[in-house]
C-alpha cells in the first residue's frame, strides 16, 4: 500500500488498490475537484460530450422557465449590469453611425497606407487582411466629370 499526495488538498492518502493513477484523496471537496476537473477536460477535448452538455443544459433551462426570472429577481444588479452593456453597443453604434456620414459627406480620402480587411461573421481566425496604398491620381479622367477635372 502506498501513499500518494492529494491534487487538491495536498495531504497525503492511502492509494486504494482498485483505483489506479489516484490522484485526489476521498474527502467530499477533493472527489468534487477531481469530477470538476475531469469535467472541465471533457468539454475541452471531447467536442461531443460538449454538444451533449449544452443541449442538456438547454433542455433543462427549457424544462425551468422560472429559473432566468428567480435569477433576475434575485439578483437586479444583473439585470442593471446587462442594459448598461446595451447602452454601451449603442452608443458604439452611434460612433460607427457618424464615422460612416463622415465618409458620405466627402470625406476627402487621403493618400497613404490603408488596411483592407474583410467583416465575416465575427471569426477572427478565419478573416484576412491586406495593406494596400492609396495614391491620387493626376490623370485627364476619361469621365469629364467635375470632380475629376478639378483633380487634373
Ligand atoms: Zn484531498
Amino acid at each position: 500500500m502506498s501513499n500518494k499526495i492529494c491534487a487538491c488538498c495536498g495531504l497525503s492518502f492511502e492509494k486504494r488498490p482498485q483505483v489506479p493513477n489516484q490522484t485526489y484523496c476521498s474527502l467530499p471537496a477533493c472527489q468534487q475537484a477531481r469530477r470538476q476537473r475531469w469535467q472541465r477536460d471533457k468539454m475541452q477535448t471531447d467536442p461531443d460530450y460538449r454538444d451533449n452538455q449544452s443541449r442538456n443544459q438547454r433542455a433543462w433551462l427549457d424544462r425551468h422557465p422560472e429559473y432566468w426570472r428567480n435569477y433576475r429577481e434575485a439578483n437586479p444588479e444583473y439585470v442593471d449590469r446587462n442594459k448598461s452593456r446595451q447602452r454601451s453597443k449603442h452608443d458604439l453604434q452611434q460612433k460607427v453611425d457618424l464615422a460612416k456620414m463622415d465618409v458620405s459627406q466627402g470625406m476627402a480620402l487621403r493618400p497613404g497606407l490603408y488596411r483592407i480587411e474583410q467583416i465575416s461573421s465575427g471569426d477572427a481566425a478565419s478573416s484576412e487582411a491586406w495593406i494596400v496604398e492609396i495614391t491620387p491620381l493626376n490623370i485627364d479622367c476619361p469621365c469629364k466629370k467635375d470632380v475629376c477635372k478639378d483633380r487634373t
